[in-house]
């Protein structure tokens, strides 16, 4: 726009009514967020680092921008790229509102809720929770030092949204653990430092095998592996030469007093059980996102920003998706 059209057209403003100035502003701060939030990916210190994620060669051009991205060429295989591609986000629309998006994920807000908070159709949000979360089960500490404590859940198979169930509907699921039939166990494994770190992992068969492919590298050397007396733990630590703390506490003795105890992590497992209450049940294909989107908020003591999760959202790394053995 020429300056002299934009001077009449700020002129203008003035002679506004109620109706249409709140539309402008609308428009105005709309092209803020979308401006503010192509800045963020454009300018993260992952970005920064970026490579070409076709051919993953660090020699590219810049190549003009478009949807408000920075686009790169990569001199090796010439195939063009933003700081989206390969990532959850990639081919996402409407920019401007996923920094709303990622506060009703801090909030912990419904599908239908967020929806209705960001201005977008349910099935857009369901789409968006789990594309934002679905790199944060990548995000898991690498070492627990000192005591781990060690405990497993057991969650119900759950089909929820599967339309096309093979098997009879469960009306009311189940009161406890104990209920569930052995064939629909789905067993969530967790271990937590006492640091606050937290590993989880799901395993759809529960055995020491299984849980040593995942546990091998994750402790250090001289951990302290503190469990209830199980069969699993028991010949876990034992096969690998861990130093085992097995849960006794004596009648009448405050719990807390002994190093050996698992506190820590039932206290853990029961916030995120209260947490999960509001999903009325999540299907198990999907559960490792509720954990990791749990274990998110507590590596930040719930005191994570809209901001650091868009980030986060847009880790590049490429995964496995299979999370049950
Ligand atoms: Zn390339």
């Amino acid at each position: 726009m020429q300056t002299q059209n934009i001077v009449k057209f700020i002129e203008s403003i003035n002679n506004l009514d109620t109706k249409s100035y709140s539309l402008l502003k609308e428009a105005i701060e709309k092209r803020d967020s979308i401006k503010f939030v192509s800045y963020l990916l454009n300018n993260d210190e992952i970005g920064s680092n970026k490579c070409c994620p076709y051919c993953d060669s660090r020699s590219y051009n810049r190549w003009g921008i478009r949807s408000d991205l920075q686009r790169y060429k990569c001199k090796e295989c010439g195939k063009t790229f933003n700081t989206l591609t390969g990532t959850p986000l990639a081919h996402l629309h409407k920019k401007g509102r996923w920094l709303s998006y990622a506060q009703c994920l801090i909030e912990g807000l419904s599908i239908r809720k967020a929806a209705a908070e960001c201005g977008v159709h349910k099935n857009t949000s369901f789409r968006w929770r789990h594309r934002f979360l679905q790199n944060t089960n990548k995000i898991k500490p690498q070492k627990l030092t000192g005591v781990a404590e060690v405990n497993e859940l057991i969650f119900a198979w759950s089909d929820k949204g599967n339309k096309r169930l093979k098997r009879k509907s469960r009306k009311r699921g189940y009161k406890s653990a104990t209920q569930i039939p052995f064939k629909s166990r789905v067993f969530t494994l967790f271990c937590r430092d006492r640091g606050k770190n937290t590993f989880d992992e799901i395993y759809y068969k529960f055995s020491a095998y299984n849980i040593k492919k995942d546990l091998s590298s994750l402790f250090a050397k001289d951990i302290l592996f503190c469990s209830q007396n199980k069969a699993v733990y028991m010949k876990y630590t034992k096969e690998n030469c861990i130093r085992h703390g097995i849960l006794s506490i004596p009648k009448n003795e405050k719990i807390r007093k002994n190093v050996v105890h698992i506190q820590n992590v039932l206290e853990y497992q029961f916030n995120l059980q209260e947490w999960m209450l509001r999903f009325r049940g999540v299907a198990t294909k999907y559960l490792h996102n509720y954990l990791s989107w749990y274990r998110e908020m507590d590596e930040f003591d719930h005191k994570i920003t809209p901001e650091t999760i868009l980030i986060r959202a847009k880790r590049p790394e490429r995964y496995n998706t299979n999370h049950f053995r």
